[in-house]
């Protein structure tokens, strides 16, 4: 599936100011690269609805969240930054666990799903999550994602 990865970040943060706090700013770079990819799509936008949310809901109305994307070596890096609560160190081996969720995150609702099936869906995809995160400054998530070649026409 040929994506133009900017215009299918654009749009997904369009789409996404009906989700995301009033004050919330979503600021998008790609980093470098070609920005046609061969990925699903579909796929991709679960990954990145989960992640966007989160974001949202752990940081306050007025921080500003970073999206940013970068194809290199065959692969489709993505990030996305917040300034939020963080994730406590005590918190960060359990983070992809179904139901899990971290002792300062108890005030803001959430079932604890989101990560686990994110997890789920980038394995599918063969690819790796990772963060960063510090308390009370903020989080950021890494996807990293493999590409297959582009065929030469699209397919019909
Ligand atoms: P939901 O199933 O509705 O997504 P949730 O947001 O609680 O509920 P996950 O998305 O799986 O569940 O996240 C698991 C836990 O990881 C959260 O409860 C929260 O403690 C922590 N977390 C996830 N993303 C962030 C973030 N950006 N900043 C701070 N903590 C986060
Ligand atoms: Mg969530």
């Amino acid at each position: 599936y040929p994506v133009d990865i900017v215009t299918f970040c654009k749009e997904f943060i369009d789409d996404m100011q009906m989700v995301i706090k009033p004050g919330q700013h979503v600021v998008y770079h790609h980093l470098e690269g070609p920005s046609t990819v061969s990925i699903d799509g579909q796929m991709l936008k679960n990954i990145l609805v989960n992640l966007l949310v989160n974001a949202s809901k752990y940081s306050a109305e007025e921080k500003e969240i970073e999206l940013t994307t970068k194809v290199q070596r065959n692969q489709l890096v993505i990030t996305v930054k917040d300034q939020g609560i963080g994730i406590p160190d005590v918190d960060k081996d359990n983070l992809f666990i179904s139901f899990f969720r971290a002792r300062n995150a108890i005030k803001v609702q959430g079932t604890g799903l989101g990560l686990y099936i994110v997890k789920r869906y980038v394995d599918l995809l063969g690819g790796t999550i990772t963060f960063t995160s510090q308390v009370n400054s903020g989080t950021v998530f890494t996807i990293e994602l493999p590409l297959t070649s582009l065929p030469a026409q699209p397919p019909v």
